[in-house]
């Protein structure tokens, strides 16, 4: 991975920390965000380029065995790409599947913690857990739904996840796009697993040194470019 990148991967998760902390103090905020509460981890996760090399690093480095089931699960979920990536809510038929994440351990924490993406880091809520199940939030009738619907402040959106950090991720992650734009010439945006899973792959690879048109006919011819879900590059 070129150094600069790193090094503003890096940067941006530090940043990252930094913001939620601050704005978590200066709002006298307790997130119920625990290590073993797993269920964010069933989402449909978009990062960039830079972040999947990153984690990919990491987990050769570090977790041999998370790498193994990210070699395993990566073609299913390049297959669900190639097959369903005009489905409007894959990312919601996704998650109600309960397919979680290969980097999740049996006791529902984050095998790669200091090392997941922004999108990761920003999903963060101060009510109850278990409105983050999948189909709990949707299936709220009468009480139940009043009662949800009354903690709900501007500080949050979407749902019941905090906003500030939410939309704090994804401002760093455009901007660590830009910055990729700037050092290698284009970044590629995508699933998690999936792209992480591609960067095993040597044509990926291959297609990687030549640049932006290569890599983007090389998504193409694999069913795998644009689309509503499928990634992009630029
Ligand atoms: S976002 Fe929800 S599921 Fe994820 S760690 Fe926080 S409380 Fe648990
Ligand atoms: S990288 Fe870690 S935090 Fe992100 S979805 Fe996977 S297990 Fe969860």
């Amino acid at each position: 991975m070129h150094p600069a990148l790193r090094e503003a991967v890096v940067g941006a998760h530090r940043r990252m920390e930094e913001r939620s902390r601050c704005y978590l103090e200066a709002q006298g905020l307790r997130v119920s965000c625990r290590r073993g509460c797993w269920a964010c981890c069933l989402a449909w996760v978009v990062v960039g380029l830079a972040e999947a090399e990153y984690l990919r690093e990491q987990l050769g480095r570090l977790h041999p065995e998370g790498l193994r089931r990210v070699e395993e699960e990566g073609p299913l979920r390049v297959d669900r790409i190639a097959r369903d990536r005009n489905l409007p809510d894959l990312p919601r038929q996704h998650f109600l599947s309960a397919c979680p994440c290969p980097l999740l351990t049996q006791d529902g924490a984050c095998a790669v913690h200091p090392y997941r993406p922004l999108a990761c880091r920003g999903v963060l809520t101060d009510l109850e857990p278990a409105y983050c199940l999948p189909g709990v939030v949707p299936g709220l009738r009468g009480a139940a739904r009043a009662r949800y619907r009354a903690q709900l402040e501007p500080r949050h959106g979407p749902e019941h996840y905090l906003k500030v950090p939410w939309q704090a991720a994804g401002r760093l992650a455009r901007g660590l796009w830009n910055t990729e734009r700037r050092i290698r010439g284009f970044t590629v945006v995508g699933e998690l697993v999936a792209l992480v899973y591609l960067l095993g792959q040597e044509g990926f690879q291959k297609a990687l040194r030549e640049g932006l048109g290569p890599v983007r006919r090389w998504l193409e011819v694999r069913g795998l470019w644009g689309g509503r879900w499928g990634f992009w590059v630029g």
